[in-house]
């Protein structure tokens, strides 16, 4: 079953790739530079315009950071080169020998320099329980006693679900199979690259950092840098004024729950004070009740919850359709109180649990390739065009095989299904239906969402780095893509400046951040051509979704319901029409402001599972009452929602039964002798 359907509309293909990474941005960057001491204090304006910078001394490694509204850098360390990139395992590398660099005292045992380039600095996640518990489940795969003949799992999808199950196994000593039905990784986080070399995705796409598993995955992969972290706000469009935005902006100076508290004390636009303390008021026996409170809730929506607790309306309007729509793509009317009350749960128990991160790329490109990369290095095995049409069977119920839809039969000492549960109950044998624990799986249905992609001719103004609610009928959350996801490239400018002696030029170039694209064309093609700078991968300097000059708007499309099988034309309309809204002196519904270059529709029919009431006690454990045979996958059960979080952790979970399972499955094997992996 095909779940994602892509389609796009060129009015004028043209993008312009220029090289103007002078963004007036946030940035931070860690680097290690030959004997080298070097401090920088660089002024960040509340959006990250710098204003000044000084460099001195003398040092090794250089680390910029942010301190309340200042950035500041010390170095420390040595090295031989400037060497930049994301991951060694994406092969994208930037290399800049030093010799020429000013060097004040020179070392003979130098080692290799890495380059880390963010946006904001990444916050300190490490030290939280829901960190080091996801540290320690990580590792337990890694220290598990070595399997004396490892196990062949066949996984099929290669979402996020998929490729963390096949990950943790081929950690823990076994060999995963992951079979994918399409030609793309990612399943949800799934993008394409249009003619004109831009990406389009099945979803916008937040990390926060209350994703625990998703972090240390980052980290076990060695790509903590590609994650572009934001301020510490969430910011809601204002209906009733339009082009105003609303902010909370969360302290950091001040520890989990305090910060959310004040974030939403100070917050004075969008509830007032009755409505602040009865939502409060409503909230105390979710605070003093815990997680069995919590639980509880699944039996009500979250409209229904709130006039229970005697909330007033207008604190569903103002917060919780925006709320509900960018968790589950629904409205408060549907959505299950209980999904509601673990976001909170989630975000505001850590300190960082709100904050906001954009990848710096397309996901199947930055993260789901650096998790394939790290599966094949232990000997596993991902294939595309891989799609699993039945699930075949012993007598006795297990499974037999895997049989594809070319035909190609799969054997395996273990199966698991990551795909959606949409495409599981199509899978399921007619012996299984009846069991509960695939019965019960009716109650879970793929919740429709679009994702639409408009390209602007022109960089709209009324935007923020940042996600933004949309508060409006139609639309869930947005961003600015082309100002949300600037590659690295202007710290790397900034780099490369440094690295070429060109102090007194970086100066100009960091206190101008305006200066003209075309000037900064031109230095770094001085700088990249220069018989002092290597670049062994030019895509280093390629720009993903950043541009100066003209906007990308990203933006979810929910409820999507009665809009999944409308012409794109007719979403792009009602886009329109509520951008007119958000942006009233840059956007007209008729473009006679704004015009449109092209745009890109992305229709998923079935996406998330919805969390109406009542689905929870639904969702089922990851391993099944088939001997060897699992489940992975976001509804599958695990403590976070239906998220990138939820699936890497479903992934883990999978895993981890599998190796459990271990004595049992080989056992099997043994008994039964096994044919060659692929019949
Ligand atoms: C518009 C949108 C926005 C979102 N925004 C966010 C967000 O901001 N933050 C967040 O945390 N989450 C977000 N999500 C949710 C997140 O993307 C998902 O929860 C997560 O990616 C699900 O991963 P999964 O592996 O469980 O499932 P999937 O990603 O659906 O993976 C299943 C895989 O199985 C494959 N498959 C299907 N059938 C077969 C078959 N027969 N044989 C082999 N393979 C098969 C599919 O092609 C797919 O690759 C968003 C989702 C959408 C749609």
């Amino acid at each position: 079953m095909e779940n994602t359907v892509a389609t796009t509309k060129d009015a004028k293909t043209t993008i312009t790739e220029e090289y103007n990474f002078l963004q007036p941005a946030p940035y931070s960057s860690v680097f290690l530079l030959q004997s080298h001491l070097v401090t920088v204090s660089a002024q960040m304006s509340q959006f990250g315009h710098v204003s000044a910078v000084n460099l001195s001394g003398h040092n090794q490694a250089i680390k910029f950071w942010n301190s309340g509204s200042t950035w500041r850098c010390v170095a420390s360390g040595q090295v031989n080169a400037l060497s930049f990139g994301g991951s060694d395992s994406m092969g994208q590398k930037f290399r800049v020998p030093t010799t020429n660099v000013v060097i004040s005292r020179p070392r003979k045992d130098v080692c290799p320099l890495q380059v880390v380039c963010i946006d904001y600095p990444r916050p300190e996640l490490e030290n939280t329980v829901n960190f080091l518990e996801a540290a320690y489940l990580s590792s337990s795969f890694r220290s598990s006693s070595r399997p004396t003949k490892p196990l062949e799992v066949v996984i099929a999808g290669a979402g996020l679900a998929g490729l963390s199950t096949a990950k943790y196994l081929a950690d823990a000593g076994h060999k995963p199979i992951l079979l994918e039905a399409r030609d793309v990784l990612g399943g949800k986080v799934a993008a394409w690259k249009d003619d004109d070399g831009d990406w389009y995705e099945t979803g916008l796409h937040i990390f926060f950092g209350a994703y625990p598993n998703v972090q240390n995955l980052f980290g076990e992969l060695g790509i903590n840098d590609r994650l572009q972290w934001k301020e510490h706000s969430m910011i809601f469009a204002m209906p009733d004024k339009p082009g105003e935005f609303s902010r909370f902006d969360f302290p950091d100076v001040l520890p989990a729950p305090l910060n959310g508290i004040w974030a939403i004390l100070k917050n004075n636009e969008m509830l007032t004070w009755p409505e602040k303390v009865k939502f409060a008021i409503g909230l105390l026996p979710a605070m003093l009740g815990g997680q069995a409170y919590v639980e509880a809730q699944d039996g009500l929506s979250v409209k229904d919850w709130m006039r229970k607790q005697g909330v007033p309306d207008r604190v569903t309007t103002e917060v919780f359709i925006a709320m509900s729509k960018a968790l589950n793509f629904i409205n408060p009317d549907e959505l299950s109180m209980q999904c509601i009350l673990i976001a909170l749960n989630r975000f505001l128990q850590e300190k960082h649990g709100s904050k906001m991160a954009f990848l710096d790329g397309s996901p199947p490109e930055r993260l789901c390739m650096p998790i394939v990369d790290h599966i094949e290095s232990l000997g596993g095995e991902v294939r595309l065009n891989s799609r699993i049409q039945k699930i075949e069977l012993n007598k006795d119920d297990t499974v037999k095989s895997f049989l594809l839809s070319n035909g190609t039969v799969i054997k395996g000492d273990a199966y698991v299904i990551a795909a959606p549960v949409d495409v599981l109950k199509l899978l399921l044998p007619q012996e299984w239906k009846e069991i509960p624990y695939f019965r019960k799986l009716d109650k879970l249905v793929g919740v429709p969402v679009i994702n639409v992609h408009i390209w602007f001719d022109r960089k709209l103004k009324n935007t923020y780095d940042h996600l933004l609610f949309s508060r409006s009928n139609l639309l869930s959350v947005y961003a600015d893509m082309s100002v949300t996801c600037k590659d690295s490239i202007h710290e790397l400018f900034i780099i490369v400046l440094f690295a070429c002696r060109c102090k007194k030029m970086m100066e100009v170039v960091v206190l101008n951040p305006g200066i003209p694209p075309h000037m900064a064309a031109v230095f770094i093609a001085i700088l990249k051509f220069s018989e002092n700078l290597t670049c062994t991968h030019s895509a280093s300097l390629m720009q993903e979704y950043y541009d100066p000059n003209k906007s990308m708007l990203e933006l979810v499309f929910a409820p999507a319901e009665e809009w999944i099988s409308r012409s794109d034309s007719d979403i792009i309309d009602a886009t329109m029409n509520e951008l007119a809204r958000l942006f009233p002196d840059e956007i007209s519904a008729d473009q006679s402001k704004a015009k449109i270059l092209k745009y890109h529709v992305v229709k998923t029919p079935r996406s998330v599972y919805k969390t109406v009431p009542g689905c929870e006690p639904c969702r089922p454990l990851q391993r099944s009452p088939l001997e060897g045979f699992y489940l992975a996958g976001d509804y599958t059960k695990q403590k976070y929602l239906a998220s990138m979080e939820g699936a890497v952790l479903s992934g883990k979970f999978c895993a981890q039964a599998i190796v459990q399972d271990y004595e049992l499955l080989a056992a099997q094997r043994q008994e039964v002798p096994s044919e060659a992996s692929i019949a």
